[in-house]
């Protein structure tokens, strides 16, 4: 690598933050994978546990797994506690006004597909409009075009320029008093763009439009406050933020939630059950029918909390000088061609080389121990945008030092001299 003394590239120790101190708080990191020490950089497809939260799960089931709420014995109150003080962290890490406002499900998609099945389904109707962006996953999508097949809603999609940024004069122009629901992500998985979520959110409320924010990739990159942003639901994946797999959250105004019909039902959900009329608790229990997942949600919980001690404003930092020097270094190999050039970016280096396939550089970079991943990101329309099928993502976190950028950068460079 180049010394880096020009005053446009940032040095590892300019924001202040330890990343390879946070490293050694992730053991899977420190393996050999292919005869070369892992560089994991697939961390917008998942990111990897700290022993904080390993440690937390492996408690949980050694000392309080119990079913909640449900038996009065020891075990089963130090599972609700676990719970409960789970849900109170998520409440305090996305800056929520109540407890009563998180609900726990399996990730993002299930969350917009309980907005889509119980507001949705409780207030769409025909000839109503939903409005998404063309940045948006597989996930912010097909619920809503089910959705609308259901009621006969028309679906509209906001287009981005060609730096992959939502032009909001044409997200203006797509608001009316038709619309009911706005959706869209806060950072696209695809190409790393910031939406300006909070001026969106702030315009589909001029037209009395709810709205659901999508923070599966931005909670993993900087502070959330929901209640500055002002939307209506926020979802999140736990596996993305560095807590387990199978736990998410829906955020969702208590205001909206009180007026939103169940969703699945059966246990845990209802206060008194008859056959001829069942009365539901109010939320969150009224989301949460059956036994949830109470140790994964424990683990996000003290997920969140190692996230609160590394201070998300100092991680936002890092990462932004990070994406900032992956951008440059990347952007001086001869041939390679950055897919995603928003003002606005957070997490993710959408690349393609020309005469090379995407998924022949993803398959080279896992011989070097490089892991990133190659193809459509589940996010297929914004990658046409771009007249693309695939494109290769290597996607940050705040455990990835600036070695690991170098060392992808030289990667890439050794693929190109031995393939062209
Ligand atoms: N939304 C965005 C922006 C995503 O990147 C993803 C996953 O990649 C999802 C939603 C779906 O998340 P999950 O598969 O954890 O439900």
């Amino acid at each position: 690598a180049k010394p880096q003394t020009d005053p446009h590239v940032p040095t590892p120790n300019h924001s202040g933050f330890d990343a390879k101190a946070a490293r050694a708080d992730f053991p899977i990191l420190h393996q050999v994978v292919n005869g070369h020490p892992l560089i994991w950089l697939d961390n917008a497809a998942t990111t990897q546990k700290p022993n904080a939260v390993i440690d937390r799960l492996s408690a949980f089931y050694r000392h309080e797994n119990s079913n909640i709420h449900r038996a009065a014995h020891e075990l089963a109150a130090r599972a609700t506690d676990a719970y409960e003080g789970a849900r109170e962290k998520t409440r305090r890490f996305l800056k929520a006004a109540s407890v009563d406002e998180i609900i726990f499900v399996r990730g993002s998609t299930e969350g917009i597909n309980l907005v889509a099945q119980s507001w949705g389904r409780g207030n769409i109707r025909a000839g109503d409009e939903i409005i998404i962006t063309w940045l948006e996953h597989h996930a912010n999508i097909v619920p809503w075009q089910m959705l609308c097949a259901e009621k006969g809603a028309k679906l509209k999609v906001v287009p981005v320029d060609n730096d992959g940024q939502v032009i909001l004069e044409e997200y203006e122009k797509l608001l009316s008093d038709r619309t009911k629901l706005v959706s869209f992500t806060q950072v696209s998985n695809a190409l790393g763009t910031v939406t300006p979520a909070q001026q969106m959110v702030a315009m589909a409320r001029r037209y009395g439009a709810h709205v659901l924010v999508d923070g599966a990739q931005a909670v993993s990159h900087m502070p959330v406050d929901v209640q500055a942003l002002d939307c209506d639901w926020y979802v999140l994946s736990g596996h993305k933020v560095f807590g387990p797999t199978g736990i998410g959250v829906v955020y969702g105004k208590q205001s909206v939630l009180e007026n939103s019909p169940a969703w699945q039902g059966g246990g845990n959900m209802i206060k008194d059950v008859t056959f001829e009329k069942t009365e539901y608790q109010p939320s969150p229990a009224r989301f949460e029918a059956g036994t949830g997942n109470i140790a994964d949600a424990v683990g996000l919980g003290a997920a969140f909390d190692y996230l609160e001690r590394l201070g998300m404003e100092n991680v936002a930092r890092h990462e932004h000088d990070l994406l900032t020097y992956a951008t440059l270094r990347l952007s001086e190999i001869q041939g390679l061609r950055i897919i995603g050039t928003a003002k606005e970016k957070a997490g993710v280096v959408s690349f393609v080389l020309d005469g090379i396939k995407v998924e022949q550089v993803g398959q080279a970079l896992n011989r070097k121990g490089i892991a990133v991943r190659a193809g459509h990101h589940c996010a297929q329309p914004i990658l046409r945008r771009f007249g693309l099928e695939a494109t290769v993502r290597p996607s940050l976190a705040l455990y990835n030092t600036f070695s690991d950028i170098d060392a992808l950068t030289q990667a890439v460079r050794e693929i190109r001299a031995e393939t062209l």
